[in-house]
């Protein structure tokens, strides 16, 4: 049983609401510390959640909610960039199928789920530092207030402040050499089935899928060899970036076609795609990480948002049944930190797949072998977690 009542939650984005209804769940009560001024609605392209994410937000009750904002795409067919199919994947039977939504639809529904059930967020306030004792942990806030409570809990994304508070010498964010665009392309000329997920690899990679209204959504890379932030990415007009993509993609099917559909204003320029290497320190005494200020994969594992849910829920399984926040963190690692890695490393290596050339491409695996050990993980909330698990 906890000696754990009380949390800060700092961060409002995905894994923060979460843990606060799960922290709510298993008896700790929480508030949530944002930095922005209010809830960021419409911020963010898309992304998806997969069935062990839908699975974890059930827990919370949550997955009602997400599903009534995204789309059903329980299929993955994997092609060669020359038109010629590899692979197709139905998913696993019994799993609910995989979600795509636009970030912001996602945080929308649980942002309101997570207020509907009485969780707190405080706006405007940017954690600055945390002094932590025997008996509690204080936060400060960039506007000079405070607040206490027995833990302090980082969900305060890729750019955490909680992890260089636990550790100054944590590793930040990685560059993966390119940056990533979304689009709305007509579709004209594209055979895309409703309901199918399409990766095709080749020369360069583009994924695909088509919308309920017709269109179809994409998303694609820009080798660029300088690091540029979101902001100097939105700088350079839409044309221009289309201009580039339309000259990596020349001769991709169907990214050529693809690209040819889409208008500049239908262009997403989402940014330097960015990946989390291993932090050494995932807690201190009375702080811990949850989310991508812990464990954020490459966005080609699209399992940012779910590995973030899941987490969330560990950790207040472990809050709840562990005595001390030491015994409930250090339990909360080694239940997380072998899945998040291995998710991690396989994405690094879907990554390599799709940059390299046919003949020094390494050899993927199937669809089935590369979900199972993904989509197939459950969590048991009812289950007590001991310390030596
Ligand atoms: C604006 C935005 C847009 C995104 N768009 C996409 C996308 O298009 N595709 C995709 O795959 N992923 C996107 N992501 C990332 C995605 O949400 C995460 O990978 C995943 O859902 C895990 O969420 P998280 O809650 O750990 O981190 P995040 O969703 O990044 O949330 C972290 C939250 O912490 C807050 N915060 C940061 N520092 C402090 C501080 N010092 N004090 C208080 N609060 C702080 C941030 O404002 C943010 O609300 C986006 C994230 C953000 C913040």
């Amino acid at each position: 049983m906890s000696t754990v009542k009380t949390a800060l939650v700092i961060g409002g984005g995905i894994a923060g609401p979460v843990t606060a209804m799960a922290l709510a769940k298993a008896g700790i009560e929480a508030t949530i510390y944002e930095s922005h001024p209010a809830a960021a609605d419409g911020v963010g392209a898309w992304l998806s959640l997969a069935p062990n994410g839908l699975e974890a937000l059930k827990i919370v009750e949550a997955d009602k909610a997400v599903e009534a904002v995204s789309q059903a795409v329980p299929g993955v067919v994997m092609a060669d960039g020359d038109g010629n199919t590899l692979s197709v994947f139905r998913g696993f039977p019994g799993l609910p199928a995989s979600r795509a939504m636009p970030r912001a639809a996602l945080f929308t529904a649980i942002a309101e789920h997570a207020a509907a059930r009485g969780v707190r967020v405080e706006y405007g306030k940017r954690l600055v530092t945390a002094v932590e004792n025997a008996d509690g942990v204080t936060a400060t806030f960039a506007d000079g207030t405070t607040a206490t409570a027995d833990v302090l809990i980082g969900a305060d994304g890729i750019r955490s402040t909680v992890r260089t508070l636990i550790d100054a010498g944590a590793p930040g964010p990685e560059y993966g050499g390119v940056l990533s665009f979304g689009g709305y392309s007509s579709g004209a000329g594209v055979t895309a089935e409703p309901g199918e997920m399409y990766f095709a690899f080749g020369r360069t990679f583009m994924g695909y899928w088509r919308l309920p209204d017709g269109r179809v959504c994409w998303f694609a890379s820009l080798p660029s060899a300088a690091p540029l932030t979101s902001a100097e990415v939105a700088a350079v007009p839409a044309a221009d970036w289309l201009a580039r993509l339309r000259e990596l993609y020349a001769g991709h099917v169907p990214g050529e076609r693809l690209l040819a559909g889409t208008a500049p204003e239908d262009l997403m320029a989402v940014g330097p795609m960015e990946r989390m290497p291993s932090v050494p320190r995932w807690h201190s005494q009375r702080m811990v990480l949850v989310g991508d200020s812990a464990h954020a994969p490459s966005s080609s594992s699209g399992q940012g948002a779910s590995q973030a849910v899941e987490s969330a829920v560990e950790l207040a399984r472990c809050l709840r049944d562990l005595p001390t926040p030491a015994a409930a963190f250090a339990a909360y690692e080694r239940l997380r930190r072998p899945r998040v890695e291995m998710i991690g490393g396989n994405a690094v290596a879907t990554n390599k797949a799709k940059a390299g050339r046919s003949g020094d491409r390494p050899a993927m695996p199937t669809p089935e072998q590369m979900f199972a050990p993904v989509h197939l993980h459950r969590i048991d909330w009812d289950e007590t977690v001991t310390s030596a698990e």
